[in-house]
């Protein structure tokens, strides 16, 4: 992403006072980056050891999360889950009021809202955030990291933030970072699955993996291409058949379960994507274009 909210990584910011509370592979990770960018780094983690390595590299260990919350002008909080979150910030020597927290631990966008008003009704200033990276990348323009919450608050910290990867500011609606991050995984696991159907049909004719690869590669980045296209029809609510009717694909669907079938390999990937289908087409939607499944994806399967 390369427009007014994204930003990458960065050497030229100005030293802030950060505080990174929570020490594991990722968290080391974070902390590891505002040092290497100059920024005076407080750290603190419930197994304190974990510390170690980055105290030779500068950092001060904090004794208390109170003591790291009041050292740092700004503070990023990555633990395991929403729940050690609140357990740590919620303790009683924690005063979040006129703090600046920055919480980039996995979890839903129900949470990251939930957060958000528990972290503002203490007089904090609250950014939600989702890291798309393993902690290697991070401190590289690779590592994706993504926020939301108050743009002012973004912005104020946009350069600090940036020590960590390319950052980017999604909107006021806290839950966003978390929404965007289950998508992308969706995305990732869909292709990955993907491949792996094709990857399984193909060596029961004795082709590997490798050969395969570079061929549903060009497939996925070909697809990838459609979807400005397709999320126009989606906007607009209008699926006319340009390319292809979903009755069309739905044959070929068929084609693709029974080539799994006969062949013996696992056929639940593609009897997933023909039900949805033939669901929409019993709708009445057989002559539309394939995006018209939006229908389909945005109720529950039992609806
Ligand atoms: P991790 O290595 O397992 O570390 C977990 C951290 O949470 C440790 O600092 C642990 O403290 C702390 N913690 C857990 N429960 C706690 C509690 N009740 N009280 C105090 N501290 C507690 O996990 P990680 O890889 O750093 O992941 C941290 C977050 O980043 C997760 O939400 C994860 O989904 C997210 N993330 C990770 C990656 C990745 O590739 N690693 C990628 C994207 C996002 P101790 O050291 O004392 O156990």
């Amino acid at each position: 992403m390369t427009d007014n909210n994204t930003t990458a990584p960065s050497d030229s910011s100005t030293p802030v006072t950060v505080t990174v509370i929570g020490l594991g592979l990722m968290g080391q990770a974070l902390a590891a980056a505002f040092l290497k960018a100059g920024h005076p780094t407080t750290v603190w983690n419930r197994t304190a050891s974990k510390a170690d390595r980055l105290v030779a590299e500068g950092a001060r260990l904090a004794p208390t999360v109170g003591d790291a919350v009041r050292a740092g002008s700004l503070t990023i909080v990555c633990v395991t889950d929403y729940r050690a979150v609140r357990e740590l910030l919620g303790a009683s020597d924690v005063d979040l009021d006129g703090t600046t927290l920055v919480n980039l631990t996995s979890g839903d966008s129900a949470q990251a809202r939930e957060t958000a008003r528990w972290a503002e009704e203490r007089g904090a200033r609250y950014l939600d955030g989702a890291i798309m990276a393993v902690p290697p990348v991070i401190g590289t323009a690779e590592a994706v990291i993504l926020h939301s919450g108050p743009q002012s608050v973004f912005e104020e910290y946009e350069p600090t933030l940036g020590a960590l990867g390319t950052v980017t500011h999604l909107g006021a609606d806290h839950g966003l970072a978390s929404l965007y991050d289950v998508a992308g995984l969706a995305m990732m696991w869909s292709v990955l699955n993907a491949w792996l159907q094709g990857t399984a049909l193909l060596r029961t004719a004795g082709v590997d993996a490798a050969t395969y690869a570079p061929f549903a590669r060009q497939i996925a980045a070909g697809v990838a291409d459609w979807l400005p296209g397709y999320a126009e029809q989606i906007d607009r609510g209008s699926f006319p058949a340009e390319v292809s009717a979903l009755e069309t694909d739905a044959r070929a669907m068929a084609h693709l379960v029974e080539e799994s079938e006969a062949v013996g390999v696992n056929a639940e990937l593609p009897k997933l994507f023909k039900a949805m289908a033939d669901r929409a087409i019993a709708a009445g939607h057989g002559g539309e274009q394939y995006p018209v499944l939006i229908e389909e994806f945005t109720k529950p399967a039992d609806a």
